[in-house]
């Protein structure tokens, strides 16, 4: 009599591995979907807000602000987030606001915080077209996409395990327009360096509204070890001089031009800071210096940690400029 039970005993344990199989195919970042809201920040446009900080264990690498776009006949996404897990989450929190295709992923640069969610929307639409840099690609191309794996799954202790790499195949040129159903969007290279190399902004022309990706954060310092700072300074100027009034950063709360004056202003005192002390003190003296002319930025999240590293880095630029 037994037996039958047995059978069906095992027959449970197989479906219940295989469905954990597929869970872990397929799984998704639920604390994104429970604890995060999409905010609708313009007429077309939502940001789910990441929290401050560096990928961990804790947050699963989510850090920065995914957004969407979505037009009259279908959606568009920026910056996906760091893995397949978030990106599924992305895509949920787009459901609850529409069920119009997700046809277009726009990608801000090459760090993998930004675009390693690219395959949950490979998987929900094999058409969707991916958007970035022609120079974003090739880095990515070049090895830089599996290192971003590596670099997440290390410091998210496998978190982000099973998240597979989706190059960007459409690369931008200055200005181009892509049409998001009804809605206008509107890629502005970035030339040279501002916090890293390759980046691009994306203009939501009849929103008013600028996606900065990491050219731009709001009240935090982040890295910049590839970045420049005349270069993140002069790039806020020229966000100053654009036809828009939301502003979209990298990571931190969304806002006006403000905070492209402040985090510009952050940017060109620093370095300013940074080639004058040079001249009388080493670098481990001037930290104290720095903070005094840095009084507008002295609370953002980070400072303390970040705001060595960016001495440093900024006494290695000033340097390479004198060359
Ligand atoms: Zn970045």
């Amino acid at each position: 009599m037994k037996q039958p039970v047995w059978h069906w005993l095992g027959g449970m344990a197989l479906l219940a591995l295989s469905l954990n199989t597929w869970a872990a195919d397929k799984s998704i970042h639920q604390g994104i979907v429970d604890n995060y809201k999409a905010e609708k920040v313009s007429d077309h446009v939502y940001v789910i807000h990441g929290p401050a900080g560096q990928p961990s264990k804790e947050n699963q690498g989510f850090i920065n602000n995914p957004g969407f776009i979505v037009g009259d006949s279908e959606v568009a996404v920026v910056d996906p987030g760091s893995s397949a897990a978030i990106g599924r989450a992305v895509l949920a929190h787009i459901r609850k606001v529409t069920d119009k295709p997700v046809t277009k992923v726009f990608i801000t640069h090459i760090h993998g915080d930004h675009w390693l969610g690219n395959q949950a929307f490979k998987e929900a639409n094999a058409d969707t077209r991916f958007y970035a840099s022609a120079g974003m690609i090739e880095e990515a191309k070049n090895g830089a996409g599996d290192s971003w794996v590596e670099t997440m799954n290390t410091m998210t202790e496998n978190a982000t395990a099973g998240t597979e790499i989706v190059i960007p195949g459409e690369p931008l040129s200055q200005d181009q327009a892509i049409k998001v159903g009804n809605v206008t969007v509107k890629a502005h290279l970035v030339e040279g360096k501002a916090h890293t190399s390759n980046e691009v902004m994306f203009e939501v022309v009849e929103d008013k509204l600028l996606f900065t990706g990491d050219t731009i954060s709001n009240k935090r310092l982040i890295m910049m070890d590839e970045g420049s700072f005349p270069g993140s300074a002069s790039n806020a100027e020229r966000i100053s001089a654009m036809d828009v009034k939301t502003i979209v950063p990298g990571h931190g709360a969304t806002g006006d031009k403000a905070i492209v004056t402040a985090y510009g202003k952050y940017m060109s005192t620093l370095y300013s800071a940074v080639k004058e002390l040079r001249e009388t003190m080493e670098a481990h003296e001037m930290k104290p210096k720095v903070i005094e002319k840095l009084t507008d930025s002295k609370d953002w999240h980070s400072f303390d940690e970040i705001l060595g590293k960016h001495i440093s880095l900024a006494i290695l630029e000033a340097e390479q400029e004198d060359f």
